[in-house]
């Protein structure tokens, strides 16, 4: 059985005094919640007030938006994954749509990033999923196992099994438009049989497939429900700590 992830991904929002006042009524919201696994991106600025409030929980697991793969250096702007593991970070995502559209990230970079978190113990989350001109032209499928195929090369069955990996249709992000869920189901049993090629059929049932794009309190039971849908990556939704409780109570 694989345990439900749901986490958040702030992007560039919520200054530090916001992230503490999302934690206070977040944890009061979720009191009660056991059986699903709950993580926080928040920007890096936010981060160390985070970490101090948590203390460790196991509960609410901290994520960090992005990193680089040097392990130290003359990398003006850049934070390392010895950074992130002194603050407790457990998660870090990678690939996002928005790294790939907006600064460029290629597979054969992110696939540094994949590597160099697991040699630091620092779970990945690996984003991978199309464009609309991409799943116009019937594309879908090429694109996500290219993107699996590219960003996971070196990756071990040990490690895989302690990748998560989110399909993000880049035209369901912050757009207000959600694939049904049977169109995220197809898609998510689509990377599963990569990810099996990959390995083999055990191990890729044992990673964990988070669907992104628009979840929220309204949709996020059905998309749940779904047979390979393992959790949620929630951008917008995730910013309210009642409705990212709502979202979180959805994968009980
Ligand atoms: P939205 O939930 O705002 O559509 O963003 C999804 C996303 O990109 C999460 O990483």
């Amino acid at each position: 059985m694989r345990k439900k992830i749901i986490a958040a991904n702030w992007k560039m929002n919520m200054t530090i005094g916001e992230a503490e006042s999302f934690l206070k009524d977040f944890r009061l919201e979720i009191e009660e919640v056991t059986g699903v696994e709950i993580v926080i991106a928040p920007p890096f600025t936010a981060l160390p007030k985070l970490s101090e409030l948590l203390g460790g929980s196991q509960k609410v697991r901290l994520g960090a938006q992005n990193f680089y793969f040097e392990k130290s250096g003359a990398y003006t702007g850049e934070i390392s994954a010895a950074m992130l593991r002194d603050l407790f970070v457990r998660y870090v995502i990678i690939g996002h749509s928005e790294r790939r559209q907006i600064f460029g990230e290629t597979d054969s970079f992110i696939n540094k990033k994949v590597l160099a978190a697991h040699a630091s113990e620092l779970k990945p989350i690996l984003c991978v999923g199309e464009t609309l001109e991409e799943r116009e032209a019937g594309k879908e499928k090429q694109v996500l196992e290219t993107q699996l195929r590219g960003g996971l090369a070196g990756v071990s069955a040990e490690q895989l099994v302690e990748t998560v990996i989110a399909y993000e249709p880049v035209w369901a992000i912050g757009t207000g438009k959600t694939a049904t869920s049977a169109q995220a189901q197809d898609a998510h049993a689509h990377v599963r049989a990569v990810l099996a090629e990959l390995t083999d059929a055990a191990t890729a049932d044992k990673v964990r497939i988070q669907y992104g794009g628009s979840v929220k309190p309204a949709n996020a039971l059905e998309l749940l429900s779904q047979p390979d849908i393992d959790g949620a990556l929630v951008g917008g939704a995730s910013l309210e700590a009642r409705g990212f409780a709502e979202i979180v109570k959805a994968g009980v």
